[in-house]
C-alpha cells in the first residue's frame, strides 16, 4: 500500500485540488503522509501553515517528486519526467487531446488515472470532477459574455427608453449548458437552447428557455444518456437550424461534446459572418476542437465584429469555488481506491486508469496509441 502522498500544483492553473480540510481527513482517515508544495493555496490565500496545522507537510516540488508514492495535480505539470519511476499519477489529463503528454509517464514507468475518465455514474457522483467543473464553467461563461457584452441582459424600461432584453443562444443542454441557461434567465435574458438529446428539452423548457429542435428526429444517444456522432443529413439540417436562430441572438455559448470525440462543429463561417456586430460567442469546446468553425483555444478572436473567445476551462477563473468541489472530488477518489478491495478489477478505476507502469491498461489508449 502506498503510504506517501504528493500534491503538486500545476502551472497556470489557480484551482488547487487538495485544500486543507480534505488534506486532515486524509491524514486521519487513511493514515496517509502528505506532502504539499510550497505554496500551494497561495493563488487562494491559504497559507502554507494552514496546511501544516491540517497535517500535511510543506516541500518543494523536487523533493515531492523523489518521495511520494502518489503524486496528484489538477493537470499535467511537465515536471514528471524529474520523478522517480513507479510513481502513481492522479490528475484531469485530457489524454484524448494532450497525447504527446503522455510519454512522460510511459518513461518513467508511471502509472495514470485521469478523473476525466470515470464513468458518469451514481457511483462515482462524488468523484465527478467533469460535472462539477462544467456546471461552473457553465455559470462563468455567462457572466464573462455579460461583461464583454456592450448592452444589458434585462429588459429595462425607463423615462428615457425601454432596453430590450439580450437573447441568448445555448448549444449543448448538458451540465455546462444548463447551468448557463439557469444563469442567463437569472440575469433576465431570453434564451434558446438546443441540444441532440431530445431528452434535455424538459430540463431547459423548465429553466424558462425555449428548445428548439431539428423536425422529425428520434432521440440517439447512449444507454448512459449521451449524445453520440449523428448522421451527415442530420449535421446538416442542424447546421441550418443553428444558422437560422443565430440571426437573431447577440450571444452563443457553446458546450456541445461527444464524450472521446472531437468536439462536433455546430457554427459555421457563414452564421458568424450573419450575426450583428457586437454579438459574442464563447466557445467552451475549444479544447477539443471547437463548437464553432473560426474558434481558438485560449484566444479571444475578432470577425466581422463578432468577438469569439475560446476557453474550455472557465473554471479555472473561479477558483475557490472550483478548488473546494474539486478537493471534495479528489478525496473521494482517494478514499474510493484506498478502500477498494483489488483496483485492478474495480470497474470505475479500471474505466479511469490509462497505464500501470508505463503500460497501457485503457482500451482506448491501446486501440490508438500503441
Ligand atoms: P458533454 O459535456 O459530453 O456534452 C455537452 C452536451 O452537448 C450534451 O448535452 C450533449 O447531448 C450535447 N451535444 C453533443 N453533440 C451535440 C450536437 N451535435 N448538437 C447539440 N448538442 C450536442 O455532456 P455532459 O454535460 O457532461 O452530460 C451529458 C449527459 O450526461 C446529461 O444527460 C447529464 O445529465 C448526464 N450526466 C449524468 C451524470 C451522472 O449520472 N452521474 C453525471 C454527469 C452527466
Amino acid at each position: 500500500q502506498p503510504k506517501t502522498l504528493g500534491v503538486i500544483k500545476t502551472p497556470d492553473d489557480p484551482r488547487v485540488c487538495l485544500l486543507p480540510k480534505e488534506i486532515m481527513r486524509l491524514t486521519s482517515e487513511l493514515k496517509l503522509d502528505i506532502l504539499i508544495e510550497q505554496g500551494l493555496g497561495s493563488s487562494l490565500q491559504i497559507e502554507d501553515a494552514e496546511y501544516v496545522l491540517a497535517g500535511a507537510i510543506c516541500q518543494c516540488r523536487e523533493t515531492i517528486l523523489k518521495n511520494a508514492d502518489i503524486i496528484i495535480s489538477i493537470n499535467h505539470t511537465f515536471s514528471e519526467v524529474d520523478s522517480r519511476e513507479g510513481v502513481c499519477f492522479i490528475g484531469i489529463f485530457n489524454p484524448l487531446f494532450h497525447k504527446s503528454a503522455l510519454a512522460l509517464y510511459q518513461a518513467r514507468a508511471a502509472t495514470v488515472y485521469s478523473l476525466d475518465l470515470l464513468p458518469r455514474t451514481s457511483l462515482a457522483q462524488s468523484m465527478d470532477v467533469l460535472s462539477s467543473m462544467a456546471s461552473l464553467a457553465g455559470y462563468k461563461a455567462v457572466l464573462k459574455a455579460a461583461e464583454m457584452f456592450k448592452g444589458v441582459f434585462p429588459m429595462f424600461t425607463t423615462a428615457a427608453g425601454t432596453l430590450t432584453p439580450v437573447k441568448i443562444l445555448v448549444l449543448g443542454a448538458g451540465v455546462a449548458g444548463l447551468q448557463a441557461i439557469a444563469t442567463a434567465r437569472r440575469l433576465g435574458a431570453v434564451v434558446e437552447a438546443f441540444d441532440v438529446r431530445k431528452s434535455a428539452g424538459e430540463e431547459v423548457r423548465s429553466l424558462g428557455a425555449t428548445f428548439i429542435e431539428v423536425d422529425g428526429y428520434t432521440e440517439s444517444a447512449t444507454a448512459g444518456g449521451y449524445a453520440v456522432e449523428q448522421s451527415e443529413e442530420y449535421q446538416h439540417q442542424q447546421k441550418e437550424l443553428i444558422h437560422t436562430h443565430i440571426l437573431s441572438s447577440n450571444i452563443v455559448i457553446s458546450t456541445a461534446n461527444i464524450p472521446g470525440k472531437k468536439a462536433p462543429l455546430l457554427i459555421e463561417t457563414r452564421s458568424v459572418e450573419a450575426m450583428r456586430p457586437g454579438s459574442i460567442i464563447i466557445d467552451m469546446a475549444a479544447e477539443q476542437g471547437g463548437n464553432c468553425e473560426l474558434s481558438k483555444n485560449k484566444e479571444l478572436v475578432h470577425h466581422n465584429g463578432v468577438a469569439i473567445l475560446g476557453h474550455s476551462n472557465l473554471s479555472s477563473e473561479i477558483p475557490t469555488a472550483a478548488s473546494l468541489l474539486l478537493s471534495n472530488n479528489y478525496y473521494a477518489f482517494l478514499k474510493y481506491m484506498a478502500n477498494s478491495e483489488d483496483p485492478t478489477k474495480d470497474p470505475l478505476l479500471s474505466a479511469c486508469k490509462l497505464m500501470q507502469r508505463g503500460n497501457w491498461t485503457h482500451p482506448h489508449f491501446i486501440k490508438n496509441l500503441q
